[in-house]
């Protein structure tokens, strides 16, 4: 960790290549999840601020953008290595902002490091088309170049990936770049950021600012930003994609989900309930590709339920800053903390069976739900369609694989479905039955790696190119056709 982030109180803004410490009228607090303890405050800025930003990531694109791509690369390929060294220490630092386990921050940094190898490949994935003889005499040609400045805003769940789902890339397209990292888990954009510039990226390339609403409604107003990558719940995700389009901005903007597991009785029972384990309660349930619907067709509805109870039951839930084998971490926070448990009550009050309630059995210190376990849910209920962002399962019990198809598709949500099973035929009617842009067969999260658009649907994404792999490099570049005719002498004497 670098002696920056140990000593960090005050998170700084990341401006033209200068750290600055930045004062504000509030400040968010980053905690330490697992004890419940702050470690720094975030400044809530302003305008002026997001002014500063843009006006530096401005004044370092003529020179950046005009950069040969090779060397461009070569800049992505230090960084790279500069990740994988630095790997463990960014792991344990998203564990002590975020309280992921340490397995699954490192999850979190290497699905984000992917992105960097991906866009170290930046000259192969620039190139145009050409066509010679488009017609008589005449060559065509596509050229690709950047879009000038781009934005990103991000969530708390995963502090390095999401990120990095966007600025390496936009960075090898030859934009500038500025990240408005959560709030809530600024710490890793920090190191993010000074691992770049040790890798030897101009200053101004990439610039970090704080703040809410206020400081995201600016970027998405300025006239000299060019495009928004944003990811957050779904009622962010549209107000950015229509602030940003009404002001003439690219927009990619990846919002909430709510995914479904179908389970059909011929798949493999220990492994779909491993499977079930991790997408359901990996990441204490805060994954936009968490397994948050069980839908157990048939007979192994009641089998999964008597195993997954047992499983439940044994799964290690601690204190991830202190203790490398705890299975399961907190929430983020007091407020997501309060309005899982408020969404446990609701829902035990609607009637459901609370087969396992998170709220009991946790660690006294942090913020803690344990998993929760609801039982006999149909699409009539709230908990059926409300992304609830924590650790609770909700079982389903269908008769048919029809039956489960036709009420996921129910969801507006659009992210990810999983089905498990060991008929081809079944695999085959349900990816081309359901209606959401990220599917699984035998793959509990089924999230879209490097090279494929990270592929939301419906009210999980707003826009039209994703992010991630090609979609991504043509979100982040605009094309030019150039027709070229060039008649020789020869030509004109051969009256071709
Ligand atoms: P959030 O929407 O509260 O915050 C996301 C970003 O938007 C933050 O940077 C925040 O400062 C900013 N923001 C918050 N409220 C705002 C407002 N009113 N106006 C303008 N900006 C605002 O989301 P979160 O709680 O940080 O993250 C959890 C959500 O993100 C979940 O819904 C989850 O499903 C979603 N998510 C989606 C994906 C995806 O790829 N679709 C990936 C990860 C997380």
């Amino acid at each position: 960790m670098s002696a920056r982030i140990q000593e960090i109180k005050l998170v700084p803004v990341f401006i033209g290549g200068k750290w600055v410490n930045k004062t504000a009228e509030s400040y968010t607090n980053v905690f330490n999840p697992s004890k419940g303890e702050v470690i720094a405050q975030t400044p809530m800025l302003t305008n002026a601020d997001v002014e500063l930003a843009v006006q530096a990531a401005k004044l370092a694109y003529p020179a950046w953008s005009a950069l040969a791509v090779p060397k461009r690369a070569e800049i992505l390929f230090r960084y790279r290595t500069l990740l994988e060294q630095n790997m463990e220490t960014l792991a344990r630092l998203i564990t002590l902002e975020n309280g992921k386990t340490l397995d699954e921050a490192r999850g979190d940094i290497r699905r984000g490091f992917e992105v960097v190898e991906f866009a170290c490949g930046i000259s192969q994935l620039y190139k145009g088309e050409s066509l010679s003889q488009v017609a008589q005499n005449i060559d065509g040609q596509t050229i690709r170049e950047p879009l000038g400045v781009c934005v990103g805003i991000s969530p708390y769940n995963f502090p390095a990936m999401v990120p990095m789902w966007m600025f390496p890339l936009a960075i090898a397209c030859g934009n500038t770049f500025v990240l408005k990292p959560s709030e809530k888990v600024p710490l890793t954009a920090i190191r993010l950021a000074e691992l770049f510039q040790e890798a030897g990226l101009p200053d101004g390339v990439f610039n970090i600012v704080h703040g809410g609403s206020e400081v995201v409604d600016s970027l998405c107003t300025h006239p000299d930003v060019a495009a928004i990558s944003f990811v957050g719940s779904s009622h962010v995700a549209k107000h950015v994609y229509t602030l940003g389009s009404a002001n003439g901005k690219r927009v990619q903007a990846g919002g909430g989900a709510k995914n479904a597991l179908i389970v059909m009785p011929d798949a493999d029972p220990d492994a779909t309930l491993r499977a079930i384990m991790g997408s359901s309660f990996g990441c204490a349930g805060q994954r936009c590709m968490a397994g948050s619907l069980l839908v157990g067709v048939g007979d192994v509805h009641n089998q999964l339920k008597d195993r997954l109870v047992s499983n439940i039951d044994n799964l290690k839930v601690g204190d991830t800053s202190a203790d490398d084998l705890a299975e399961m971490g907190p929430v983020i926070d007091g407020s997501a903390q309060n309005r899982i448990n408020n969404v446990i009550e609701k829902v035990a009050a609607e009637g459901l069976k609370l087969v396992r309630d998170g709220r009991k059995n946790i660690p006294e210190n942090g913020f803690f739900v344990g998993p929760t376990l609801f039982e006999n849910v149909s699409t009539k209920h709230s908990i059926f369609s409300e992304e609830v962002f924590g650790p609770v399962l909700s079982m389903m019990n269908p008769k048919s694989i029809e039956e489960a198809i036709l009420w996921v598709n129910k969801l507006n949500y659009g992210n990810g479905a999983t089905l498990f099973t060991n008929s081809g035929a079944d695999a085959r009617q349900f990816t081309q039955g359901i209606k959401c842009g990220m599917l699984g067969i035998n793959v509990g999260v089924p999230a879209a790696m490097s090279i494929f658009p990270f592929s939301g649907w419906n009210d999980s994404f707003y826009g039209d190119l994703h992010m991630q792999g090609t979609e991504g490099v043509m979100f982040y570049t605009r094309q030019k056709i150039v027709l070229s005719r060039w008649d020789s002498t020869y030509q004109r004497q051969m009256g071709w």
